[in-house]
């Protein structure tokens, strides 16, 4: 028995669902995971009438594709979907049954007007967390549109394939043969990769906004909300919505929120905003913002869109450190998120650069999952927090550098070194790992606008206590101010300040 007996009850609920007919099509061996594999899909056969099995030879053994009767979705499980893939799994069977998906009707057809063939592959870990996302996305996609395929990998039981592309993160997204991308991504990022853009014109057609919100992580969500609670036209343009959260994994300090998860985060943060009338405008990149007779805020498509106010929330991102190899070697080794990429480096050796709150968590979590850590600090000591620093120290597979100054990261195909100088000796000094975890810190996303918006020595956001800028109308909130906290509690007290604040600037002008 694959599965035990509190997920088949479970399964047995989703798998009343069904509202048509599937046939898996099996290409199996005699192998350990081909066993697996088809105790699996021979348990879903006993578990419903509605799923059929039949042999097949597809491109990789073991593997098993998601049909209806004869017609092919496209969909492939490469391995055996357990661990965080049971969920694609089960989303597949039911929406290739015929059940529709959880989506905007806006993105299904945009979906299925996607023209040209796109055959993905995304190699996958069945303990990531943010690969169910990517994998359901792409499932999706290949449900709804005939030109579209996509097989899930899973790299364990594809070690050799995985090792021959160099998949040193997950997820890892190829199309059509070529690197696609890593990473979390969500539907919404990978149509915008793909299908053509919406036309500029939707864009400058719209009427004015009383308060358009830039960026759309907790500050920009929190200040909409607050916008479109005192009745006036609000809108939100974002990058990415969800921001910075869509990459964290565990949330433990939300007051009244126990624990949860960033994506699911976000999705009730996205939940909450769609409860008013707010207009989202969501991988839509800002690239500029004019004050005229209302604030004029321009788009990567060159569509405009016009506002008397405006709340510029567009956080921060990774610090990079900017020397030669960390570009080249970037998901080759070199990684930002030890939460997502911590387990591919599972008995190898790696370094976390910085010694500030973020490194020196990183370095612990990865000591739990590494053979070894290295810490590289450039300062004379450690700045974490003391109670930080002493578990730090506890761990025998840890080594701190201090005055360390990273200087390159080398390998051939993959990571496989870092230099760096001794700032007290002026020595430099190699060591052999497979992994270096860049946590530096953050900078804000503010390039895009110029120097008549006050900002600090490092491009933050100065804002006074209702978050303005030195701009009338224009107000800041979140990490890409000068606010000295970077948290997500924060960022949305400083989003509602915003549109407080903005309100009260409409109602006397
Ligand atoms: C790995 C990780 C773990 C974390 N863990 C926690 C935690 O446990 N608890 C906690 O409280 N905080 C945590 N934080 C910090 C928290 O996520 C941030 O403080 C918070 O997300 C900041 O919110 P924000 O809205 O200001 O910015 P962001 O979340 O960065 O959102 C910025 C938004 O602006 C958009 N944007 C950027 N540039 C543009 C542009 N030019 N045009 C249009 N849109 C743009 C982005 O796409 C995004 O939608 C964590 C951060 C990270 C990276």
């Amino acid at each position: 028995m694959v599965l035990d007996a509190q997920i088949k009850s479970q399964l047995n609920q989703y798998l009343e669902l069904m509202e048509g007919d599937v046939v898996l099509k099996v290409s199996a061996g005699d192998d350990d995971v081909s066993k697996e594999m088809i105790g699996l899909t021979d348990e879903l056969v006993s578990m419903s009438p509605r799923i059929t099995v039949e042999n097949a030879q597809l491109k990789r053994t073991p593997s098993f594709s998601v049909n209806r009767p004869g017609e092919e979705t496209g969909i492939t499980f490469a391995g055996v979907p357990l661990g965080h893939e049971f969920t694609s799994l089960v989303l597949a069977l039911l929406q290739v049954s015929g059940r529709a998906p959880k989506a905007d009707q806006s993105v299904i057809d945009q979906i299925s007007k996607i023209s040209g063939e796109f055959h993905f592959e995304t190699y996958v870990s069945l303990s990531c967390h943010n690969c169910p996302d990517v994998v359901q996305a792409l499932n999706l996609m290949s449900v709804l549109n005939p030109n579209i395929t996509h097989t899930m990998i899973d790299g364990a039981a594809f070690k050799e394939e995985a090792e021959s592309n160099n998949v040193m993160a997950v997820p890892s997204v190829y199309v059509n043969g070529e690197f696609f991308g890593g990473g979390r991504m969500t539907l919404e990022e990978i149509i915008g990769e793909i299908a053509d853009g919406p036309d500029p014109d939707e864009f400058n057609n719209k009427d004015p906004y009383d308060v358009l919100v830039v960026g759309g992580g907790p500050a920009g969500a929190s200040a909409a909300i607050y916008a479109a609670r005192k009745g006036i036209r609000t809108g939100i343009v974002a990058e990415r919505f969800g921001g910075q959260v869509l990459d964290t994994m565990s949330i433990e300090n939300f007051i009244s929120v126990k624990q949860t998860e960033g994506p699911k985060f976000v999705a009730s943060l996205e939940e909450h905003v769609k409860d008013y009338n707010i207009d989202v405008m969501n991988l839509q990149r800002v690239s500029s913002i004019e004050k005229k007779d209302q604030f004029e805020v321009e788009l990567d498509n060159g569509g405009v869109l016009k506002s008397k106010s405006v709340i510029v929330s567009t956080g921060a991102r990774w610090r990079q450190l900017g020397v030669p190899g960390e570009e080249e070697f970037k998901n080759k080794g070199v990684a930002y998120c030890p939460h997502c990429d911590g387990p591919l480096f599972e008995g190898k050796d790696v370094a976390v650069i910085g010694g500030g709150n973020s490194g020196v968590e990183a370095a612990i979590d990865l000591a739990g999952i590494v053979n070894n850590v290295t810490v590289l600090e450039f300062g004379s000591e450690l700045k974490a927090d003391e109670v930080l620093q002493k578990r730090l120290n506890s761990l025998s597979n840890v080594t701190v550098h201090t005055n360390a100054q990273t200087t390159e990261i080398t390998g051939s195909d993959n990571v496989e070194g870092l230099t760096y100088v001794d700032r007290e000796t002026q020595e430099e000094k190699h060591v052999e790992l497979d992994g270096v975890f860049v946590q530096i810190g953050l900078v804000p996303n503010t390039e895009w606008m110029d120097d008549s918006v006050e900002q600090s020595r490092i491009g933050e956001v100065v804002v006074d206590k209702h978050n303005a800028t030195n701009i009338p109308g224009l107000f800041a909130a979140g990490d890409c101010t000068d606010s000295p906290n970077n948290q997500i509690i924060i960022s949305m007290g400083d989003g509602a300040n915003a549109a407080l604040g903005s309100f009260d600037y409409l109602i006397r002008n």
